[in-house]
């Protein structure tokens, strides 16, 4: 394994500020997936494609808040436009222009939305799927992808990478919680396949057909790294859907508004029932959304009967507030314009190519994969396609790559082998060019 050069001598400050911040919150920081060893570097502002830590060093960053900030930092078009909206008041729970404003845009790039509700984050998007789902045709089941992460709500904390020694068999996983405190029966409503076999898909259907809800699948996992559909493999679950009567969701929390203006959805070509949005959707700001056929998003509608459900609730004080609504509407009418993708997917192939070039003069034993503004590196050779396939990745490997790259000033993508870059519309060739130059450095330390 290549020695891995940690952060210390760098980020003084970054160490004190985390022994500070864990006397006061949990490991540190506020939400789980972001603590690591030794410490994190403890974020002082950020401007454009960098950030600036508490101790003056500068990173370009590729990691982007996991991809939400494909407009970069304090894009000047999006902060104008929320100042304005600071000023105009942030919450009224009032209907206003602003949901047109925000709604339009969406519903244009997905054929499959022709309605739409906004959130307030990815897990709330999925939850309220899955549950419109479950009111649209009354049934509970829930079919997903053994190592799919879908947010942090009780449902989605089932086989999100689950140790393979506890996961059973490839053909019949077994459901693992990801966490204690979700109740045991949790798992009961959910259904194992893995990604890239609609043939486990179908399996499930054939035995339980009558009691699925739904379908949920990432399009391109974007946290098993970069792992694309096989030919075939979407197609394959549009029909399987439509033949048993299930709800298709796309999870696009990352992948949409990133591969392609509509998504995995667009870039693909296969349409689903209803899509979870979040993240790049809204520039930085707090906000998701999930929408699609009008005939299952009635079902909203409906429950409005005399205190009785009728339908699927959804409810939430901070849906669709007009500072979210507002950065919506800006990012995706103002900001990712066709040039902007046309900027993003340049910049982002020659990041890649960069990336092959230096793996084919040092010879390292790894392959990098490119899609719209996405991308990322594993240090194997051997193909991955689903879940089971991880144990190829050289995860000790990766975190050499990973801290060799943040002090080379770069931080590559989010702290973790599963995850991968976002090159956002403020990025220059000049940043990807110093990009590849980081890595070419530091490839002659890692071979
Ligand atoms: N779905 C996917 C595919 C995600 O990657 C994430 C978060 O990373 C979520 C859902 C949950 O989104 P959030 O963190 O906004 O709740």
């Amino acid at each position: 394994a290549a020695e891995c050069e940690r952060y210390e001598e760098r980020t003084p400050e970054s160490a004190a500020m985390a022994e500070d911040l864990r006397e006061l919150v949990p490991a540190g920081v506020c939400s789980t997936f972001r603590a690591y060893d030794p410490y994190p570097v403890h974020a002082a502002r950020a401007e454009g494609g960098s950030i600036y830590d508490v101790d003056g060093n500068e990173y370009l960053d590729f990691a982007l808040n996991n991809g939400t900030q494909l407009v970069g930092h304090t894009h000047p078009t999006l902060e104008e436009a929320a100042v304005d909206q600071i000023e105009r008041g942030t919450l009224y729970t009032r209907p206003t222009d602003l949901i047109e404003f925000a709604a339009r845009p969406l519903i244009d790039r997905w054929d499959a939305i022709e309605q739409v509700r906004f959130t307030n984050s990815g897990t709330e998007s999925i939850m309220h799927a899955t549950r419109l789902a479950r009111a649209y045709t009354g049934r509970e089941k829930i079919i997903r992808m053994e190592g799919a992460y879908h947010g942090a709500h009780d449902p989605a904390l089932v086989s999100k990478m689950p140790p393979l020694e506890q996961a059973g068999p490839e053909r019949d996983p077994r459901p693992v919680r990801e966490s204690r405190g979700v109740p045991d029966s949790v798992p009961e409503d959910i259904l194992l396949a893995q990604y890239n076999d609609a043939e486990s898909v179908e399996r499930l259907l054939r035995d339980h057909g009558a009691e699925v809800a739904a379908v949920l699948v990432e399009p391109a996992c974007l946290n098993l790294g970069l792992v694309e559909p096989e030919d075939g493999f979407l197609e394959r679950l549009r029909e399987l859907a439509d033949e048993y009567n299930v709800v298709l969701i796309f999870d696009e929390v990352k992948t949409g508004v990133k591969l392609a203006p509509g998504g995995g959805a667009e870039y693909y070509g296969v349409q689903p029932d209803l899509v979870a949005l979040a993240k790049a959707i809204g520039g930085g700001y707090p906000v998701g959304a999930f929408g699609g056929r009008r005939e299952i998003m009635d079902c909203i509608a409906a429950d409005l009967n005399e205190g009785v459900a009728t339908g699927a609730a959804h409810y939430g004080t901070y849906n669709g507030n007009p500072l979210a609504l507002r950065a919506v509407g800006v990012t995706l009418r103002e900001i990712l314009t066709e040039d902007a993708y046309d900027h993003v997917t340049t910049l982002a192939d020659r990041l890649a190519d960069g990336y092959r070039d230096v793996i084919a003069d040092t010879g390292l034993e790894a392959t990098v994969k490119s899609v719209g503004s996405q991308g990322m590196v594993h240090f194997t050779d051997e193909p991955i396609r689903t879940f089971r396939d991880w144990g190829h990745v050289d995860e000790e490997f990766h975190e050499a790559y990973w801290f060799g790259m943040v002090n080379r000033g770069v931080i590559p993508h989010p702290h973790d082998a599963s995850q991968q870059w976002t090159v956002s519309v403020q990025h220059t060739a000049e940043e990807i060019d110093a990009h590849v130059d980081a890595f070419a450095d530091l490839a002659t330390h890692l071979t």
